[in-house]
């Protein structure tokens, strides 16, 4: 693409996010803490879950100061259902380092944990106007149409890293945090994976893709088998109390659910029956989780002394993850 191709392909893309871009609570008022925030929240989930979250988020913890003092519980409380927990643990830790020692540009946040580049160059640029293209599945598909490319990429990580150059080559150094919103938000709205709206785009004249009618062609990807675990769980209640375990991702005590019974594990129980089903799928594999009720031999096994027992009226009350809150609540309602 040309310097006056580049240009005007700027011109197009800016003014049509000046006209477009969606009404989110973390570009009302803009600040740094909101982009961080809103950057965590927005890793591997979608906009619409992430909005009443942030929301919340906001009203608990406003600013780093009041994030970095929070109990660790109270910050998983508020995250429970939104997944991928590590990220709220980092938020927080992300929060108590910046307080010590502020990050003034890319590579900076690129040495806080849980700050890859995707989300490095998203707050490098929109808040502290650095010129570092952001590129996630969007921009991705964005970018492959617009230079008709057919590779066939093997993951979405070496389609990142091939089309990243593009990215940076083309990017507005006036705008830079618009851009790289501009980008990923015509990759939501209008050049959609299934069914782009081409005829309303603004790119439509230089999108080569378009102009050979091989939209449906880019990107492409190598199709990875889908792997599969079967993994069971210990439904136990005791004198009115549902025996869990911290998850391993909440750490300190803050995130439980129904415990593992690994092969090890299983061995000191008698399975009597299976309760429950429960499937749920992270990253390229599907888990099964079969939950049974099961008897334990007199003496219980040491691993035990890792759960605690909670009274089954105060379960809502603590922080489990989002299946095991459904799983959860599907079982209580059933009488056995
Ligand atoms: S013309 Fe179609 S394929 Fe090309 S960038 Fe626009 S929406 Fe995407």
């Amino acid at each position: 693409m040309d310097a006056k191709t580049q240009a005007a392909f700027r011109k197009r893309l800016l003014r049509w996010f000046s006209q477009n871009a969606r009404i989110l609570p973390w570009r009302e008022e803009p600040s740094l803490y909101k982009t961080v925030v809103s950057e965590f929240m927005l890793q591997q989930t979608q906009v619409k879950t992430v909005i009443p979250y942030f929301n919340r988020w906001l009203e608990c913890f406003p600013d780093f100061e009041s994030l970095s003092i929070a109990d660790v519980r109270d910050v998983i409380k508020l995250w429970e259902g939104l997944g991928y927990y590590s990220r709220a643990k980092n938020l927080q830790l992300f929060a108590q380092k910046f307080i010590k020692n502020p990050a003034k540009n890319f590579l900076d946040l690129l040495k806080f944990k849980g700050v890859g580049a995707y989300t490095a160059a998203a707050i490098a640029s929109i808040a502290f106007h650095e010129n570092v293209a952001v590129v996630d599945g969007n921009v991705v598909r964005v970018l492959a149409r617009i230079f008709n490319l057919r590779t066939l990429f093997p993951s979405k990580d070496n389609a990142v890293k091939c089309v990243t150059p593009l990215a940076n080559e083309l990017i507005d150094a006036q705008h830079p945090g618009d851009f790289n919103e501009a980008m990923m938000e015509l990759g939501a709205l209008v050049c959609t994976k299934n069914n782009p709206k081409c005829e309303n785009c603004p790119l439509k004249d230089l999108c080569e893709a378009f102009q050979q009618g091989t939209v449906d062609k880019c990107p492409q990807f190598i199709q990875l088998e889908r792997k599969k675990c079967l993994k069971k769980r210990l439904w136990w209640i005791k004198e009115g109390c549902l025996l869990l375990e911290p998850s391993r991702i909440g750490g300190a005590n803050a995130l439980w659910e129904l415990p593992e019974l690994t092969p090890e594990r299983a061995a000191c129980f008698v399975l009597d029956k299976l309760l429950f089903v429960g499937k749920r799928s992270i990253g390229t594999t599907t888990f099964t989780e079969e939950i049974y009720a099961a008897s334990v031999p007199n003496t219980e096994p040491m691993w035990l002394k890792q759960c605690t027992y909670f009274p089954l009226k105060d379960v809502h009350k603590i922080s489990l993850s989002g299946p095991h809150k459904r799983w959860i609540q599907a079982l209580l309602k059933k009488s056995f």
